[in-house]
């Protein structure tokens, strides 16, 4: 076997970034760290689950037994140790601040009007798309929620820069342009005029997104459905969301984890997305990639490594709470053996929190444990943007 250049150049890369040098790597073990970022198993399959995404429950057992571990960020230290890898001599340390894992915090902006009459109305006109039995859970759901007059209250955006803030921590907010081209029942509709509760005030949703950014929290593109394969949609929506904060918007996740491997990188390079976090799982805490630490996304059609960085997403919410159906307590604790194991490496990780929740919620409970016990592991805890900053840095 002889890899080709191309790929082992980019895979060299990627370990340069972490910090190593080829000290006699096989093809083998090229090849094995480069169908991991490239996607390989990705490409076996067109299903997707739930027709979101491609899960690891598709992967052949090789691939399957090892998910929930960072098999290639393991892979790196074992062939240090045998010699196989050096160390780059730097004088820059692995993490800002001497910190010793990094901790990406992001969080996808589904709702910002909870469950009130507003979001109700929203949502009608495109629910004459969605199949008969979610227009069933709706009309469920808006039934429960009208006698429930307690929940039409909404859930404060600000709860979750207090919680970072504490721990100086930064975090990336995923925002929906306020219009679609070809909006998909699944989608959010709010528009930047529409008032959310921001630190306990009635704030129009375009000030709060102005104002997140301003303190220097990261605010990026939270693609639609069906933009995740289609560079005019994402531009249109990129522009949106640009024109309202008055910068270029560099950070994207698609709604749903929404991802084809065989052109979503090439889709979201060709309108200048520089950081995508799409590649994680919506049911199971995996490491999709075989890795927590940032790579450039790989072009399969053309064979060549692109302008993207991919962060892949490790954890969410939705994963452990409502698929794995952990309490508070079972989610923290998964969590804080997650992050030892990522500490002990030096490596990185990303976590999704939506934005749902209010204060009391055992949800946003779990979410201020994490931070803290990530504080406590030694944690940067950052957003896309500033992770991008930093890696690109890196061989420079
Ligand atoms: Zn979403
Ligand atoms: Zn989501």
């Amino acid at each position: 076997m002889n890899v080709e250049k191309s790929k082992k150049e980019y895979v060299l890369d990627f370990l340069a970034r972490i910090g190593f040098k080829d000290n006699g790597l096989s093809d083998k073990t090229i090849e094995f760290i480069f169908s991991y970022l490239a996607g390989i198993e990705e490409l076996k399959t067109n299903r997707k689950y739930n027709d979101h995404n491609w899960e690891m429950n598709y992967a052949s057992f090789d691939i399957k037994k090892n998910r929930y571990i960072p098999v290639i960020d393991y892979k790196i230290f074992n062939l240090y140790h045998k010699g196989l890898l050096k160390k780059i001599d730097r004088k820059e340390n692995m993490w800002p601040q001497k910190k010793k894992f990094a901790l990406c915090i992001t969080h996808d902006i589904d709702h910002l009007f909870g469950k009130s009459f507003l979001y109700y109305r929203k949502m009608i006109p495109h629910f004459n798309k969605a199949p008969i039995k979610n227009k069933l859970l709706f009309l469920g759901s808006f039934i429960k929620n009208s006698l429930n007059i307690k929940k039409k209250s909404i859930p404060d955006l600000g709860i979750w820069l207090k919680a970072e803030e504490k721990h100086n921590f930064k975090s990336s907010f995923l925002f929906f342009s306020d219009k679609l081209i070809e909006p998909s029942w699944e989608d959010s509709f709010y528009k930047y005029t529409d008032k959310t509760i921001f630190e306990g005030q009635k704030v129009e949703i375009g000030c709060v997104i102005k104002e997140i950014f301003k303190r220097g929290w990261d605010v990026g593109l939270h693609g639609s459905c069906k933009s995740y394969c289609n560079s005019q949609y994402l531009k249109y929506e990129k522009k949106r969301l640009e024109n309202l904060i008055d910068c270029e918007i560099k950070t994207i996740r698609q709604h749903h984890l929404m991802f084809d491997i065989r052109d979503t990188p090439q889709c979201q390079n060709a309108v200048n997305f520089k950081v995508d976090s799409t590649r994680g799982s919506n049911i199971s805490p995996d490491f999709r990639c075989g890795t927590g630490f940032p790579f450039y996304q790989y072009d399969l059609n053309n064979e060549k490594s692109l302008d993207i960085l991919q962060i892949p997403l490790v954890i969410q919410d939705n994963a452990l709470f409502r698929h794995e159906k952990l309490n508070k307590e079972q989610v923290v604790n998964y969590v804080s053996e997650v992050m030892e194991m990522v500490a002990d490496i030096n490596g990185c990780m990303t976590i999704l929190w939506h934005n749902n929740y209010y204060k009391n919620d055992k949800e946003f409970q779990a979410f201020e444990e994490i931070l803290n016990k990530a504080d406590k592991l030694g944690a940067w805890g950052c957003s896309l943007r500033e992770l991008n900053d930093w890696w690109r840095r890196k061989r420079n």
